[in-house]
C-alpha cells in the first residue's frame, strides 16, 4: 500500500533525475578538497545565496550547530525564538557542545521576534553577564505555521544586531519556501545575515545534506568545526550531485507545493468539528474541536489505514506537510480520508 505521506517534507525520496546525478557523480577526498561535485555544489549554492562561500554538511541540525559554534565561544549567548527549531528540537547542541547559553524570546505568531524584546534581552558588558554574541532568526518557522520572515524584518533586525555589534544566523532550512512565498528571490532574504543554512532534503528532495552559507572567512572556520564534529566526508560528491539537481531543478516548483496546502487546508476546514491554522507555505496545522470524541492517537491510527500518515503533535496540533510527491489527488483524498474518520468517530 503507498501512503499519502503529509508528516514531514522531510519523506521525499529523491527523483530519478538525482538518482542518475549520483550514479554518474565524479568524486574524491572532500577532507582532502579534492571533491569536483562538492566543490561545484558548494559554489552553486553561496552564488544563490548571494554569499562568498558555502560548506556542504551532513543535516540542518550540524549546520546550525557549526554556525553557533564558528559565530560564538564558551560563554557567549544567543538570542534565539522560543520556538525555534535550534532551542526546542536540536537537543540543546550549542550548550551541550559550545558552552553557549541560549537567551530564548517569545517567537511571535508568524514567527517573528519583536525588536524590542530582542533589544530588551542584549546584555550590556558587566561582570557577572554572559556576552550577547548572535541573533538567529528561522525562515520559515516550522513551528509557527511555517511562516516566511520578509526581507524587510530581516533588515530591520538585521540594522539593530549590528548596532550592538552582534552577528545574525539564519535557520533557513526552507528558506526557498520562503522565497516561493514571498515572490522573491532568496538571495533578497538572506542579504543581511551574516550566515545561512538551509536544507536540501526537505521539500528540495535529496536524500542527504544542508549548506551552511557566509563569508569566506567564516566558511574558512566552520570547515574546522565541521571537521572536529566528525562531519569531514570523503567521496560525499555522491550526495553533493543530489544536491546540485536540487538546486537546479526542485527550488521553482515550490509554489505548486503551497497551492496544494491551501486547498487541502480549504477542504479540512470544510469538515465539521476541524479548524485549521493559517496557511502560508507547505506546512500548516489543525486541531479536532472537542465535540469530537477521539484521541489524537486514535485519529493518527484512523487516518493511517486510510492510507494517509500526519503528525500528532503533544499540544494537540496535527501537522501537514506538502511536498514534491503529494499530488492533486492525493489531497482530495485525504480530505476524503479525514471526512471518513471523523463521521465515524
Ligand atoms: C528540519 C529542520 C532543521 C534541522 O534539519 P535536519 O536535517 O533535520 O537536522 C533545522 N531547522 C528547521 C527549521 C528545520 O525544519
Amino acid at each position: 500500500m503507498r501512503f499519502i505521506d503529509l508528516r514531514s517534507d522531510t519523506v521525499t525520496h529523491p527523483t530519478p533525475a538525482m538518482r542518475e546525478a549520483m550514479y554518474q557523480a565524479e568524486v574524491g577526498d572532500d577532507v582532502f578538497g579534492e571533491d569536483p561535485t562538492v566543490r561545484h555544489l558548494e559554489e552553486m549554492a553561496a552564488e544563490r545565496m548571494g554569499k562568498e562561500a558555502a560548506l556542504f554538511v551532513a543535516s540542518g541540525t550540524m549546520g546550525n550547530l557549526v554556525a553557533l559554534l564558528t559565530h560564538c565561544g564558551r560563554g557567549d549567548e544567543v538570542i534565539v525564538g522560543d520556538r525555534s527549531h535550534t532551542f526546542l528540537f536540536e537537543q540543546g547542541g550549542m550548550a551541550a557542545l559550545g558552552g553557549i547559553t541560549p537567551r530564548p524570546i517569545p517567537n511571535q505568531p508568524d514567527g517573528t521576534l519583536r525588536l524590542e524584546d530582542i533589544q530588551d534581552a542584549i546584555r550590556s558588558e558587566n561582570v557577572h553577564f554572559p556576552r550577547t554574541r548572535l541573533v538567529c532568526l528561522e525562515n520559515t518557522h516550522n513551528m509557527c505555521n511555517g511562516a516566511p520572515l520578509t526581507a524587510e524584518y530581516t533588515a530591520s533586525v538585521a540594522q539593530l544586531a549590528r548596532a550592538y555589534g552582534l552577528r545574525i544566523h539564519l535557520d533557513g532550512a526552507r528558506v526557498f519556501n520562503a522565497a516561493a512565498a514571498l515572490n522573491c528571490a532568496v538571495r533578497d532574504l538572506v542579504r543581511d545575515v551574516d550566515s545561512v543554512m538551509f536544507c536540501l532534503s526537505k521539500g528540495l528532495c535529496a536524500p542527504v545534506g544542508s549548506m551552511l552559507c557566509g563569508s569566506a572567512d567564516f566558511i574558512y572556520e566552520a570547515r574546522r568545526a565541521r571537521k572536529v564534529l566528525g562531519g569531514g566526508m570523503r567521496q560525499v560528491g555522491i550526495l553533493a550531485a543530489a544536491g546540485i539537481v536540487a538546486l537546479e531543478q526542485m527550488t521553482e516548483r515550490l509554489a505548486e507545493d503551497h497551492a496544494r496546502a491551501r486547498r487541502l487546508a480549504e477542504g479540512l476546514a470544510e469538515i465539521p468539528g476541524v479548524r485549521v491554522g493559517p496557511v502560508y507555505t507547505n506546512i500548516f496545522y489543525f486541531w479536532l474541536n472537542d465535540e469530537v470524541s477521539i484521541s489524537p492517537e486514535d485519529f493518527v491510527a484512523r487516518l493511517k489505514s486510510q492510507g494517509v500518515l500526519v503528525l500528532g503533535r503533544e499540544d494537540g496540533r496535527y501537522r501537514v506537510v506538502t511536498h514534491y510527491w503529494i499530488t492533486d489527488e492525493d489531497v482530495e483524498t485525504t480530505i476524503r480520508a479525514v471526512r471518513t474518520v471523523i463521521s465515524g468517530q
